[in-house]
């Protein structure tokens, strides 16, 4: 089933968006299907969540083919290949042969049961199952070639993914194979996410997606609502541009969203993934082959990015530490758009309260973490004096002495004097949203405040700094300015940044 906008950049085969449906009877599972958009172009029916059994089963199946408005994969999975049956395998087989007798367009048999199912009702095609949930064979060929000789007219492999670097061997059998035989292959587990959704850049058969969050038949499976909203997958063709955050853990970061956005608001064939990564050298290797082009870094890796890259401007040179990378001709560029982007808006607040330049001005940065530190940096000679205070002394001490800088305790800041005060610890930040790194009392008409903090977006802080007169700086603001700033220097684009910021806003307020 083509869809709509697909035709037009199509270099291979369409890859289908296949809705596994665990409902626990006929009933639901029906329901489920015909709620599904066009864009789920086919669904699996899991008989072994069906609590029904036997004839009842045999019923809500016979009910769900006959009404069915997009093709089927009736599937019943034993517990031994990860599934839910675990009655004796002849009763499973049996329901399997009956089902076929309603027409559904495939069935899908492990590869160990093949040959026990025999043949199958001329018009309903096979799907031969591999499945590894402990790990990823090294010999995924050799199994895959056993798939396919064993009478699949779709040949599938599933297997576990517990690194990234699982993935390229998946997708480089997917780009082998798929073009000539219909092929399904995907790592699962959350570091097996690129595999799910690059599999329409290399014409998988399918990719599978769950009706809903929670409601996955295999762990990694991504919602079809996130598989088409947020990575758009039914635009993804061979030509689409890789993108993605390097992070470890990265479940819960906002840049998938913000630049899957961004690239949809300008119209760019391009996709942004989530890379949970351990050995950033190893992944960079990797991934390149599959037209990567940039890539947002963050913790932990933005430090060990550095010496991987061909080029780095000098301020990251400066720092040792990036948050962008961009892949042109083959070439590695290190920038880092963090610090640009909280110099901006520091700056931006500066204008606003009448204190440029800032060489007259006294700053006082508090936090000494990797926020702190890119901050830090940035401001090095650029304000008239610069104090660090941090909560561990000696992290503020070092950090100061790197940039020459003055040092103190939390404790130190009352008697203080100066025009712009940086928060850049995570003291305010959800859920502890009645807290702040430092007393209202030393805030004062005319200062900038600049809070690092963006969930909130607007933290008590900046509230109270805001009564006392104050012209604030969000982190907000400098949180979407850095990502625009990426956009631009992949793309050579102007950023949609209203978009963007519209985009962070949202899930904030879902979190
Ligand atoms: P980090 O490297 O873990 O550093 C945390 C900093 O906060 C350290 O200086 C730490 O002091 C201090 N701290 C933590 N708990 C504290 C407490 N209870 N009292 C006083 N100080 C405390 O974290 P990070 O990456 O720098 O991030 C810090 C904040 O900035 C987070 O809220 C993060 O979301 C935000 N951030 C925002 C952006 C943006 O784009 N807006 C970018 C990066 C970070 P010690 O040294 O004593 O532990």
């Amino acid at each position: 089933m083509r869809r709509p906008g697909r035709a037009d950049m199509e270099v291979g085969p369409v890859t289908r968006l296949c809705v596994s449906l665990t409902e626990a009877c006929g009933a639901d599972m029906l329901r489920a299907m015909h709620g599904l958009p066009r864009y789920a172009d086919i669904v699996e029916l899991r008989l072994d969540y069906l609590q029904e059994q036997g004839a009842a089963a045999r019923s809500a199946l016979q009910s769900i083919c006959h009404s069915k408005d997009r093709p089927i994969i009736v599937t019943c999975r034993p517990a031994r290949e990860g599934g839910r049956f675990e009655g004796p395998e002849a009763e499973r087989l049996d329901l399997l042969r009956r089902a076929a007798t309603h027409g559904p367009d495939y069935v899908d048999v492990e590869l160990d049961s093949v040959s026990a199912l025999g043949a199958l009702p001329g018009g309903t095609r096979r799907i031969v199952s591999y499945h590894n949930f402990e790990r990823t064979p090294p010999e995924l060929e050799d199994i895959y070639r056993r798939v396919a000789a064993a009478g699949a007219d779709v040949a599938k492999l599933a297997v576990r993914a517990l690194d990234i670097l699982d993935t390229p061997p998946v997708l480089a059998l997917l780009e082998r194979h798929a073009a000539s035989m219909p092929t399904i292959a995907l790592s699962m587990g959350e570091e097996g996410l690129p595999t799910r959704v690059l599999a329409a850049k290399y014409g998988a058969f399918l990719s599978y997606a769950s009706l809903a969050p929670g409601k996955g038949s295999a762990d990694g499976q991504v919602p079809y609502e996130e598989m088409e909203g947020l990575y758009r997958f039914s635009r993804i063709s061979r030509r689409t541009s890789v993108y993605g955050v390097v992070a470890n853990p990265v479940a819960h970061s906002m840049s998938p969203a913000i630049h899957n956005a961004a690239f949809a608001e300008v119209g760019l064939d391009a996709v942004y993934l989530p890379f949970k990564v351990t050995d950033p050298a190893a992944f960079l290797d990797a991934y390149e082959r599959h037209d990567l082009r940039g890539l947002s870094v963050t913790i932990p890796h933005k430090e060990a990015m550095v010496p991987l890259m061909d080029e780095v401007d000098e301020l990251t040179a400066r720092i040792g530490a990036l948050n962008t990378v961009t892949v042109r001709n083959g070439r590695r560029y290190g920038s880092n758009t963090d610090v640009a982007a909280a110099l901006a808006a520091l700056e931006h607040a500066a204008r606003q309260a009448g204190l440029l330049p800032l060489e007259r001005r006294a700053a006082l940065l508090v936090g000494a973490g990797g926020a702190g530190r890119a901050i830090a940096y940035g401001l090095a000679g650029r304000v008239g004096r610069l104090i660090i205070a941090n909560r561990t002394v000696w992290r503020g001490r070092k950090l100061a002495g790197e940039i020459g800088a003055e040092a103190c305790g939390l404790h130190d800041i009352p008697a203080l004097s100066f025009d712009i005060l940086i928060n850049t610890t995570s003291v305010g930040m959800h859920p502890n949203t009645d807290e702040t790194p430092v007393a209202a009392s030393v805030l004062r008409p005319g200062m900038v405040v600049f809070d690092a903090v963006y969930n909130p977006i607007e933290t008590r802080l900046l509230c109270e700094a805001r009564q006392a007169g104050c012209v604030t700086a969000s982190g907000f603001e400098w949180f979407v300015s850095q990502a625009a700033a990426q956009f631009e220097t992949w793309t050579g684009m102007p950023a949609p940044r209203a978009r963007m910021a519209e985009v962070v806003r949202e899930r904030l307020s879902l979190r």
